[in-house]
């Protein structure tokens, strides 16, 4: 049986391991967007497909037997392709996405929002915040740009930032007495994360407690709808035992 684990993340990678400890045929894809990116062992491909009509190619092509979208939770565009390329080309997909971060001990005193408006709009007066949302939408904070704000970003963005703004590159995972000391040596009044969910970056949560430094957290974009979902890389091993016991 050929997976294709489409990747970009820690779980891609140890479902790429596990799959390749049980000599499963595995390719996993990646995006191709960071620079100098932690691979997964085994195969890898790298670069978009060419949207929902490039991706039923690619399976039909290989051909792949089953997909697992492994992809990170806010990448909503690859998880709809998937969806709707598996469906097109009845392909068996299964999303394997990371609990949130909803169930955090102190997620009820966060602002929670849907977007980069909602962050604009609840951090409002805020005066020197810390952005950990990622390049991709940095532009949309610019509305800030007066402001001194500290944005945490793997790669630096396209674009210039404003004089008032400072960039710091990095990549996870973190712990909590650096990003208490990140967060205290820029003096932030509000750190701004997405509910990206697991440990590598969930540090900084711990960090705005103890400082008191509030935090606005923007929510997952609804996953694919009809979609099987499982939490972790042994439940996709039994969903796959499944199928191959369905197959035979
Ligand atoms: P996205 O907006 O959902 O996807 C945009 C396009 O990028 C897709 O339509 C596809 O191009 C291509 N693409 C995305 N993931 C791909 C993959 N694994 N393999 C091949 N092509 C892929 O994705 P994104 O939010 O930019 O995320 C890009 C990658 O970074 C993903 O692999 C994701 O797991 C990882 N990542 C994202 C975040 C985040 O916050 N968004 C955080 C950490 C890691 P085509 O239409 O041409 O196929």
């Amino acid at each position: 049986m050929k997976v294709l684990v489409l990747g970009g993340t820690a779980e891609a990678r140890a479902l790429a391991a596990a799959l390749l400890a049980v000599e499963m045929d595995v390719v996993s894809s990646l995006a191709g967007r960071v620079s100098n990116p932690t691979l997964p062992p085994g195969p890898v491909r790298v670069g978009g497909f060419g949207g929902v009509a490039g991706l039923v190619a690619y399976l039909r092509a290989e051909p792949v037997d089953a997909v697992v979208d492994a992809t990170h939770p806010f990448a909503a565009q690859m998880s709809g392709n998937a969806a709707a390329a598996c469906a097109s080309g009845g392909v068996p997909l299964v999303r394997l996405a990371r609990p949130g971060w909803g169930a955090h001990a102190d997620a009820a005193n966060w602002t929670w929002v849907r977007d980069t408006a909602g962050v604009l709009a609840a951090g409002a007066s805020c005066r020197r915040p810390c952005l950990t949302t990622g390049r991709q939408t940095l532009a949309e904070f610019l509305p800030w740009a007066e402001r001194p704000v500290l944005a945490r970003v793997v790669d630096p963005p396209a674009f210039a930032l404003p004089a008032a703004w400072r960039l710091l590159t990095s990549r996870g995972p973190y712990e909590v007495a650096g990003e208490r000391r990140i967060l205290a040596d820029h003096g932030a009044d509000l750190l701004v994360t997405k509910d990206s969910g697991g440990a590598h970056t969930e540090a900084k949560l711990a960090a705005a407690r103890e400082l008191g430094v509030p935090v606005v957290v923007i929510a997952r974009p609804d996953p694919p709808a009809g979609v099987a979902t499982v939490s972790d890389v042994p439940s996709v091993m039994i969903w796959l035992a499944t199928m191959g016991g369905r197959r035979s």
